[in-house]
């Protein structure tokens, strides 16, 4: 008996153990991880210079107040405005507590900053957001808010790509719009380049803010550190988690200048809002990043992945379609894949659903040629295997 709650329907397998792209479980089973933890370990596990920066940064202090200042938070924050289009950080310890922060500050950006009484955010339908009820009521899937009414007010939503939808659903109290621009838990759609294009220029024109869920698709999953950079745009503000730490649990909200005043002292906060710890694992990570040019090796690696899994697929009728961006790729299927997940399990492949029909591939962004071909001929061998089994 369990001692704790049943919040997870968890897999058989038990880990002790990970090294770059492997994981062992406690019967010393090897696994491939293409997964990553749900793109967090996007450095692979146990990255050398992350791992050092944390054995040094426990020898110094691991906490302080935010009533002081600490050398890494100011680095931290440095380092990703430096890299990205945003001028200040909100650092905190979850995506969903970073997309709370985004939507906290957008309304007060309007009702304080601007004075007017905007308080609405549209966002989209099979989006995912988060589990507090703010970030659960963003999300555009019922299944993440049953039981859980009265929800909070001022989420309006509607279908992905559809700007006419958009056009319709603005009010007089809209105060931001609120997306993915790959939806991942919602199956690896994209919005539309030019959707998106279209969108900046409705938000600059009603004075609606435009915010950019990166939770799963920034530093440099798809890549390039951030999504928005493929689309030619820039948000007014962004969230970050998954793999801004390399598994050490941390988030960030980031916003441009003009939001700055909306968050005055007092405002908003969280004791653990970027530790000495947390953030010394976001600076190695980011480095790490820059060094090895995770963002282009993601690239370039998402092209392969994607190419030799249409090559080996292809004569597949059970295989749908192929489809992502860097290394954020989905198989979408003909029929649900919970069996094949486990199929896959037992040759030692990590891959996750994103939801019923698609296979979520999430490899690190170090990932070799090697790993892609053993990942790709273990797929095409179970998902033969499941058609071969289906047509007998
Ligand atoms: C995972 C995820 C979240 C929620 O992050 P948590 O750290 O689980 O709170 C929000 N948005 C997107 C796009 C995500 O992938």
């Amino acid at each position: 008996m369990s001692s704790l709650f049943p919040t997870f329907t968890r897999y058989p397998i038990t880990f002790v153990k990970g090294k770059g792209s492997r994981l062992w479980d406690d019967q010393g089973k090897e696994y491939l991880d293409f997964m990553t933890g749900i793109a967090v370990t996007g450095l692979g596990h146990v990255p050398e210079r992350v791992k050092n920066a944390l054995v040094s940064q426990l020898d110094q202090v691991w906490h302080v107040s935010n009533l002081f200042h600490h050398p890494n938070q100011e680095k931290a924050a440095k380092l990703l405005t430096d890299n990205s289009c945003a001028d200040a950080v909100f650092f905190c310890n979850s995506g969903a507590e970073a997309n709370e922060a985004a939507i906290k500050i957008a309304r007060r950006y309007q009702q304080k900053v601007l004075g007017n009484g905007r308080y609405e955010i549209i966002t989209f339908t099979k989006s995912f957001h988060g589990r507090t009820l703010a970030t659960l009521t963003a999300t555009g899937q019922d299944k993440v808010k049953e039981g859980f009414l009265p929800l909070p007010e001022g989420f309006v939503h509607v279908p992905l790509n559809d700007m006419a939808a958009v056009k319709a659903a603005i009010t007089d109290k809209t105060a931001a719009i609120m997306l993915e621009l790959i939806q991942a838990e919602g199956g690896v759609h994209a919005a539309e380049p030019q959707f998106v294009r279209e969108l900046r220029e409705l938000c600059d024109r009603e004075g609606i803010l435009l915010i950019l869920d990166e939770i799963q698709t920034g530093m440099g999953r798809t890549g390039k550190l951030f999504a928005y950079e493929h689309y030619g745009i820039e948000p007014d503000i962004f969230t970050l988690a998954k793999g801004i730490g390399s598994g050490f649990p941390v988030g960030a909200m980031l916003a441009k200048a003009p939001l700055i005043p909306a968050f005055s002292p007092g405002s908003h906060g969280s004791t653990f809002s970027g530790t000495p710890i947390a953030t010394a694992a976001i600076i190695a990570t980011i480095e790490t990043m820059l060094i090895e040019q995770a963002p282009n090796r993601a690239a370039a690696s998402g092209e392969l992945l994607v190419s030799k899994l249409r090559a080996a697929l292809n004569d597949l009728p059970n295989v749908v379609e192929v489809r992502g961006l860097g290394l954020l790729v989905g198989i979408e299927c003909t029929g649900p894949v919970a069996d094949t997940v486990t199929a896959l399990h037992q040759r030692g492949l990590l891959v996750i659903t994103a939801g019923a029909n698609v296979l979520r591939l999430l490899p690190n962004l170090l990932v070799t040629e090697e790993e892609i071909d053993e990942a790709v001929g273990i797929l095409a061998a179970v998902l033969s295997e499941q058609l071969a089994a289906a047509t007998n």
